[in-house]
């Protein structure tokens, strides 16, 4: 994904209707020779009255008696000029590659990064931060969540429960993990949750300090 990015900024023009081309995700097979074009993207003129386009049809129809016509297109950091073959005005449409979407993917990424890479001194910095971040991220790997997890007891840090407590986890067994780290990490501290409002409260107590509830 990373390398799609270099591409984003690249501004190319079509130089048969001077409108700008569109960033679009390449489709795994050239359908026409079998042959990928080594590229994750290609630039393509998706206007509909580029002469490309509208010439395209009558062009083909002549000559291979088809019903389809061209599209203008660019490989990235090339000049290249090429002519695909369209079935119809819709075609790489849809795969045109957002932006915005990739741009935020992207930021998402790093910053997973980041965090797993903050766990291999979180111990020793007793920082919870980026093991919550970890264990809280549906997107990342499960084995590194599982690791994240086991740090939670040696950071000894109950700040990290209410985070814990209030996220919805996707998968059973990484809830189950977390759930019964939650229980060592009170235990630990000679603590318990209210069953009623689950504020952090003394193992012995008999009645909790937030919400007078008795047990
Ligand atoms: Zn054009
Ligand atoms: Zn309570």
């Amino acid at each position: 994904m990373s390398s799609i990015l270099r591409y984003l900024d690249e501004v190319k023009i079509c130089p048969h209707c001077k409108q700008q081309l569109s960033c679009c995700e390449a489709p795994p097979i050239h359908v026409g020779d079998g042959l990928g074009w080594g590229s994750e993207v290609l630039f393509i003129c998706l206007n509909d009255n580029c002469s490309v386009f509208l010439d395209g049809w009558e062009k083909i129809e002549t000559q291979y008696g088809h019903h389809a016509s061209y599209r203008y297109m660019e490989l990235p950091n090339s000049k290249e000029s090429n002519y695909m073959m369209v079935a119809n005005a819709d075609a790489f449409k849809a795969c045109v590659i957002d932006k915005d979407v990739l741009k935020a993917q992207n930021k998402r990424y790093q910053e997973q990064k980041k965090n797993i890479k903050l766990l291999e001194t979180c111990v020793e910095d007793k920082n919870i931060v980026p093991v919550v971040k970890v264990v809280l991220d549906e997107s990342a790997a499960k084995d590194i969540r599982r690791r994240a997890i086991g740090y939670i007891c040696p950071i000894n840090d109950l700040s990290c429960i209410d985070a814990l407590r209030n996220h919805t986890f996707r998968d059973p067994a990484i809830e189950h993990d977390v759930n019964k780290a939650i229980k060592v990490l009170l235990d630990a501290n000679f603590k318990k949750e209210c069953p009623a409002c689950f504020e952090i409260v003394k193992a012995q107590a008999k009645k909790c300090m937030h919400c007078n509830e008795s047990f």
